[in-house]
């Protein structure tokens, strides 16, 4: 029934709930971690909405308690990512000829059964499984994973109603059509809302989608994959197929119907499977949209001007929160001469005073990073900086791996300003800092503009406004998003569309009508209501 021209109800963002002593929020969370922890989950595939399982598992483990496993999940081969194309391309032809309000109503639907019914769900399962905090998860798999589900169909109403011009006698118009082929998404661990958005993004513009979340957030993700089924996803929508990335790339990237890529992850990564993709070119009937938010390295600049204490506060949530382990995660700070003892020592003061540990309980400010191998490459970083020669450990410098993957929040100062650690993305919890000579601006903006390869995030923390504009201007395409006082981390949908630039990806601002663009191919249809009846031009009729 479509006989009305129908609009989202407005989104607004989710309240982030507080999870304070004795709220009822805090009660419901903690019953919940608790019953997950006494529950082994054996996660299947899920295609064609139909669970799968290959017998070939993997442990789910919690990072900071690595002896504690949650369950196991099983793996997809090349012949379930087979089955999971052929779902994907069964389910399309219907799914896409849903009329788009009944489409954005399943997930609008799915939005509210998180922010109600299970939000407890959402939070301890991305607790548990990428070692967040209760804050840190309730911001990330229910404010934002609803945000998502909210905004996007406002989007995806706006795009539809962009309508060519008419003139007399003609009727113009756009129709918005999904891709032709299916959308393969490839979902990063450290967001239960990048898992949620890249599958459902391309989904709710008629697309039908292979989603191969991240090894270490299966068990988070595939909440939200029973979530979109509960709100009425039909079967073959979204195919669910944990497993290796390899394997699976495979033969998605070899199907000739493979018509888009939703990525985020690592730059490394993504460089290689685009390269994959160019490789099969001749191969796909259509010309796959490549979608790709990747690494970063993101800085905040102290300008001299800088106010102490909020500065000090959104280095240590930039850089910290989360294990430093968001790819907006402030990792190089460049600290004005004229101020540097005075912030040198609040920084040190303030990061020896957090407190880290597993989070459950609800005192810590951090957890652990997400696995072994993180683990060791972070460490390499740390003690690489110790035994260099140039630089100076302030603060942290600690990894205990007994328990789970520990690593202390850690503040290196370096005198090389392009040392490893100032130019690497670490993905972890370490700052590194470098002191700038401020009688001379504009090198330190060109320093931070060149240091890295990278154009995520930044933030310039500063009162003096005409300086403020200056580094705006002089930073304009070291990041995608440039924060002013305030930390670099922490993007809202439809309020700070997400994305970056240079390595940093594509820029299809996540959070915004312009990643939606991406997941639609336009065709315009022109309708002429008195067409002529003869081929014969009126210049034709004579030669005088
Ligand atoms: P990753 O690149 O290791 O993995 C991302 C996804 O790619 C996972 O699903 C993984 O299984 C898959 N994968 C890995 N190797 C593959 C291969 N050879 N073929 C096919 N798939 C493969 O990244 P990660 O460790 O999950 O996430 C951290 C990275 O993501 C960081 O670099 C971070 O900056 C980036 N990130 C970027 C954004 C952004 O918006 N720019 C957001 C979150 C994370």
């Amino acid at each position: 029934m479509n006989n009305g021209i129908f609009h989202i109800p407005a989104p607004v963002n989710e309240p982030v709930l507080g999870y304070g002593p004795g709220s009822p929020e805090r009660t419901a969370l903690k019953k919940e971690i608790e019953r997950l922890r006494a529950t082994q989950l054996d996660i299947p595939l899920v295609i064609g909405g139909k669970e799968v399982r290959t017998g070939k598992t993997a442990p789910i483990r919690r990072p900071d308690a690595h002896g504690e496993v949650l369950g196991v999940y099983h793996l997809a081969g090349e012949a379930e990512a087979r089955m999971a194309i052929e779902a994907a391309l069964a389910a399309k032809a219907e799914w896409a000829a849903l009329p788009w309000e009944e489409r954005a109503a399943v997930f609008l639907r799915a939005a509210e059964l998180i922010s109600v019914r299970h939000r407890a769900l959402m939070d301890a399962s991305t607790m548990l499984c990428q070692s967040k905090t209760a804050h840190q998860a309730e911001i990330d798999a229910v404010c934002e994973v609803t945000d998502f589900l909210r905004f996007n169909p406002l989007y995806m109403e706006q795009i539809y109603a962009q309508q060519p011009e008419n003139t007399k006698g003609e009727w113009n118009r756009s129709a918005y059509r999904p891709l032709e082929g299916f959308v393969y998404a490839v979902t990063p661990f450290n967001f239960t809302s990048i898992a949620s958005n890249l599958p459902s993004a391309p989904a709710m513009m008629g697309n039908t989608v292979v989603w191969k979340p991240a090894s270490n957030a299966v068990y988070s993700n595939y909440m939200l994959m029973k979530i979109y089924m509960e709100a009425g996803l039909p079967a073959g929508v979204i195919n669910f197929l944990p497993g290796s990335g390899g394997l699976i790339s495979n033969a998605v990237l070899s199907s000739p119907d493979f018509a888009g890529f939703h990525f985020t992850g690592s730059t490394e990564v993504f460089r290689s499977l685009w390269k994959q993709i160019a490789s099969n070119l001749e191969r796909y009937r259509v010309y796959p949209r490549i979608v790709g938010e990747t690494g970063g390295k993101d800085f905040i600049l102290i300008d001299p001007s800088a106010d102490l204490h909020s500065t000090v506060a959104g280095v240590l949530r930039g850089a910290f929160e989360y294990q430093g382990q968001k790819c907006s995660a402030a990792s190089r700070l460049y600290i004005p001469a004229s101020r540097a003892k005075e912030f040198t020592e609040a920084l040190a003061e303030e990061i020896s005073a957090i407190p880290m540990g597993e989070i459950t309980d609800f005192r810590n400010f951090m957890g652990a990073v997400i696995d072994e191998t993180a683990f060791d490459t972070i460490r390499g970083y740390i003690e690489r900086a110790k035994a260099g020669g140039h630089a100076r450990i302030v603060a942290g410098g600690t990894c205990d791996k007994t328990r789970g993957w520990f690593v202390e929040p850690t503040l290196i100062l370096t005198e090389d300003p392009h040392s490893e650690s100032m130019v690497n993305e670490i993905f972890g919890p370490v700052l590194t800092a470098y002191v700038y000579d401020d009688r001379d601006m504009e090198a330190a903006y060109r320093l931070v503009d060149s240091t890295s390869p990278y154009g995520l995030t930044g933030a310039i923390m500063a009162t003096d406004r005409q300086r403020i504009n200056r580094a705006l201007i002089a930073l304009q395409n070291a990041a995608g998003n440039l924060y002013i006082n305030d930390k670099p981390t922490g993007a809202v949908v439809g309020r700070q569309p997400f994305g970056g630039a240079r390595a940093s990806g594509t820029n299809d601002k996540a959070g915004s009508y312009l990643n939606l663009l991406r997941w639609v191919s336009a065709v315009a249809i022109k309708e002429s209501f008195a067409p002529p009846s003869s081929w014969r031009y009126p210049f034709m009729t004579g030669n005088d």
